[in-house]
């Protein structure tokens, strides 16, 4: 129902930022190479991300804007189980609840649909598109007042996105990511690899300055072995000038903010970090869907793992291995 939605809206969109964050989790999950994220304003006005992925057929995309529609749960498993970034249904119908959505989508077929909501009305109309998908969110919170008014300048709103942007881009390396605000293009990266990412976000002194890494190893739980892959790029420290840590952390391609796995690899510096050096680091972390619990927060920004200190362990001996080893 429309309440329904309004409440699930409160809890998954709750500021432009967060807009961004479940489209371009939707990309990632429909298999693009390429995600183009477009704001303007303090993204109130407009956002729009478009990707090369999966596309939809026309029936999935006028379902798609439904409630609790989600083409990523399979089987009595499903939630636990989920390996793609999105499981609820939930992101675009709170999206089309609070704002104007449009939905163009094409998935190989002979033509593209376009699925337009507008004050709760929805409106299905063939369209021309490539393959892939572009939603577009405008006038976010017209129809609340309190939030729009609780939303700071363009500014912090707008360093929020690029701050999304910046960190999926960091975790994903091999998707080439843009980001144009006021008809700027404000960042990009070519999805050659964590050393272009890098490049990317902190300029080329640091990432000149840094290795890659690829570690997989195995981890205990429930007697069973399970495969673990961490890798990622670690910056040497005295170069940098960063004034604070800067751990990029991902799990299973979600650009999140884990402690864990960011405690880990400060650990795994070890004493290259005295002298009020910080470290600037990706470190991303596959592992099997059974040993993470990743529905523990609404917005989904956090995971717990099932067996963290074998993570913890892996991770600080993956960086201080290749740190050991780099020829820096
Ligand atoms: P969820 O991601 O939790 O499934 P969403 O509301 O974010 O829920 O999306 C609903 C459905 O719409 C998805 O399950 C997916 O099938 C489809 N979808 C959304 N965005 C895209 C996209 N960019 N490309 C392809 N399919 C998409
Ligand atoms: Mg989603």
């Amino acid at each position: 129902s429309e309440t329904i939605a309004k409440i699930a809206a409160g809890e998954v969109v709750t500021r432009p930022a967060s807009v961004v964050t479940e489209l371009i989790e939707n990309s990632l999950d429909a298999g693009a190479t390429r995600i183009d994220v477009t704001v303007d304003g303090n993204g109130t006005e407009r956002i729009r991300v478009a990707d090369d992925g999966e596309g939809m057929s026309e029936d999935d995309a006028a379902l798609a804007v439904d409630r609790h529609t989600t083409s990523k749960l399979d089987g009595p498993d499903g939630v636990d189980a989920v390996d793609t970034l999105g499981f609820r249904g939930e992101a675009l119908p709170s999206m089309a609840s609070v704002a104007t959505l449009d939905v163009t989508t094409n998935d190989g077929g002979p033509r593209g649909t376009r699925v337009r909501v507008e004050n709760g009305q929805k409106r299905v109309d063939p369209a021309g598109r490539a393959v892939g998908t572009t939603v577009e969110v405008r006038d976010l919170f017209h129809n609340r007042p309190a939030r729009r008014k609780s939303l700071a300048a363009t500014r912090t709103e707008f360093g929020r996105i690029s701050d999304v942007v910046t960190r999926y881009a960091l975790a994903n390396p091999h998707t080439r990511f843009s980001l144009t605000h006021d008809g700027r293009e404000t960042f990009k990266t070519t999805g050659t690899g964590y050393t272009d990412a890098v490049l990317g976000a902190y300029g080329r002194d640091v990432a000149g300055q840094s290795t890659e890494f690829d570690h997989r190893t195995t981890v205990e739980f429930d007697e069973r072995e399970h495969a673990l892959e961490i890798e990622g790029l670690l910056v040497y420290p005295s170069i940098t000038r960063a004034q604070h840590t800067h751990v990029h952390t991902a799990v299973n391609g979600r650009a999140l903010r884990d402690e864990v796995i960011r405690k880990a690899t400060v650990r795994g510096y070890g004493n290259l970090l005295s002298n009020n050096r910080f470290p600037i680091a990706v470190v991303a972390v596959s592992l099997s869907p059974a040993l993470v619990d990743a529905n523990v927060h609404p917005a989904k920004a956090r995971v717990t793992f099932r067996t963290e200190s074998a993570v913890a362990d892996a991770v600080e001996t993956a960086v201080n291995d290749a740190l050991t080893t780099a020829d820096l």
